[in-house]
């Protein structure tokens, strides 16, 4: 067998397992071995369960062998981003605070992926409960980008990305509440898809801001994610903002088959501070698809200044709110040297939180205080509402947006954790997708002179998720980034 099966797509893999040329507990041990070789490196995975994992591969075997194949991704491999419970395994989020907590229920996206057959492959690495933006903020260690170990992977879902990338999974869930998935796929050059807010189930994701958060498929190609996002997607009764979305819409015949559309490209988001290589790599992109018979125009979203100001307002409100439950009474860490209950909850917070956490923790406090609440979280609020007028606006006349993914490539390890608002500018493009609640992919586009990746952002409307994969499929046919891999 390919020495390089690790890097197979999906649907590639899919057919070699139908033809009995493949097994998926051979293609499972491929992705332990290519992991047990470079996770040194990289530091992708937090935990993995090889016995578990290759009986689910054995038991898929025994399905293709029988005929009784669930889905195309049937004994494929899918990594887990570890803030997403799957039934026995650990779940940290990153942190310190949830050392040995164990995961006594599925997920909704587990559900359903075990319903399709898929391999749960490991527990992989994060910031702290999703919060940054270069995985450096992992109680388990930062994670390193596989084009180049010096610098970052990008965060939060850096683990995901960085495995997806090295063929140390095939496929991987991520979450996005502000660019948690997009970022880190266009830092490590590969696909990944952030569905619009109630397309796929939050039930058993460990919540950040709940009023952005989505989990989302990443991988190595557009039709491997819009495969992924075709199992995960669609309306549970368990999650009461999840919307009834009609699969038929994005089944892979409907992304593969090409519409001429209307393309917006907002000024507001190739203005200063924009990495010149990747303003010409994009604008090459825009013009591949002007020559490809779509029309493109000029448009603007003149709210675009205050989505930075407005999202560290909410996300950070909500995510005071959602971390008070970790008290060291109910889940994990639980700090041994107190007096009593109250210097229980101050010693394991104080000690299970990181820096990052608790000055999310701090800001959100402080913008729900009384005194602050009206001047700063509603307004903030009504700020929201104002962006995603502005895109409802935007989309009367375009179908999708084209902009960047994040204004330069992947940036040093080191190079921005002294100062949090450089760090909070890396995802500058896209937090206003989760404030306006759309959909938005991050596909690779081109490498720097330094070979990094770079990637671009198809934006579309609430629940046009198939036309956002299929303008992205077209690019994908019509260049080879998809079989471009890192040197690791
Ligand atoms: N980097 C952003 C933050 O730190 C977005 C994180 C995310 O999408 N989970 O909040």
């Amino acid at each position: 067998m390919d020495s390089e099966i690790f890097y197979k797509s999906a649907s590639e893999l899919d057919s070699l397992l139908d033809s009995g040329k493949l097994t998926s507990v051979e293609l499972t041990k491929a992705v332990i071995e290519r992991t047990r070789s470079i996770d040194a490196k990289l530091h992708a995975f937090i935990s993995f369960d090889e016995e578990k994992t290759l009986n689910e591969a054995i038991q898929s075997d025994m399905r293709r062998k029988t005929g009784e194949k669930l889905s195309n991704l049937d004994g494929i491999p899918v990594g887990i981003k570890d803030l997403i419970s799957e039934r026995g395994q650990p779940l940290t989020c990153g942190s310190k605070i949830l050392g040995g907590y164990v995961s006594p229920y599925d997920a909704t996206v587990i559900e359903r992926m075990r319903n399709a057959g898929c391999v749960l492959w490991g527990r992989l690495n994060m910031d702290e409960f999703a919060m940054g933006s270069s995985n450096e903020n992992s109680y388990h260690g930062k994670v390193a980008n596989p084009w180049d170990i010096s610098r970052v992977p990008g965060g939060s879902s850096g683990g995901s990305a960085a495995a997806v990338a090295s063929g140390e999974t095939i496929l991987a869930l991520g979450s996005d509440t502000g660019g948690s998935i997009r970022q880190p796929a266009a830092f490590c050059g590969i696909v990944g898809l952030k569905p619009t807010y109630g397309a796929v189930s939050r039930y058993g994701l460990v919540a950040f801001a709940s009023s952005l958060d989505q989990i989302g498929p990443m991988g190595r190609s557009v039709e491997d994610v819009a495969t992924l996002f075709h199992v995960i997607s669609g309306h549970d009764d368990k999650d009461s903002s999840s919307y009834p979305v009609d699969k038929t819409n994005h089944s892979m015949e409907s992304v593969k088959n090409k519409r001429i559309k209307t393309i917006g490209i907002p000024s507001e988001y190739f203005g200063e501070g924009l990495d010149p290589e990747i303003r010409q790599t994009i604008e090459d992109a825009i013009n591949f698809y002007k020559n490809a018979g779509h029309r493109v125009k000029e448009v603007s979203l003149t709210m675009t200044e205050y989505t930075m100001a407005v999202y560290y307002i909410i996300a950070t409100a909500e995510a005071s709110s959602n971390l008070a439950r970790f008290d060291g009474v109910r889940y994990g860490y639980r700090s041994e040297r107190a007096k009593d209950a109250v210097d229980l909850y101050y010693r394991t917070r104080g000690e299970g939180f990181g820096s990052e956490v608790k000055r999310r923790i701090m800001l959100g406090t402080y913008v729900l205080s009384n005194e602050n609440f009206e001047s700063y979280y509603l307004r903030a609020q009504k700020v929201r509402t104002l962006i995603r007028n502005d895109f409802m606006e935007v989309f009367k006349n375009v179908d999708l947006l084209i902009t960047p993914v994040t204004p330069s490539p992947a940036f040093k390890i080191g190079e921005k954790s002294a100062d949090p608002l450089q760090m909070y500018l890396s995802d500058i493009y896209t937090i206003s997708i989760n404030l306006a609640g759309l959909c938005a992919l991050s596909l690779p586009c081109g490498l720097s002179s330094d070979r990094l990746p770079i990637g671009f952002q198809i934006i579309g409307k609430p629940f046009h998720e198939h036309e956002v994969l299929s303008l992205g499929y077209e690019f994908e046919q019509a260049h080879d980034f998809k079989n471009m891999h890192p040197a690791i």
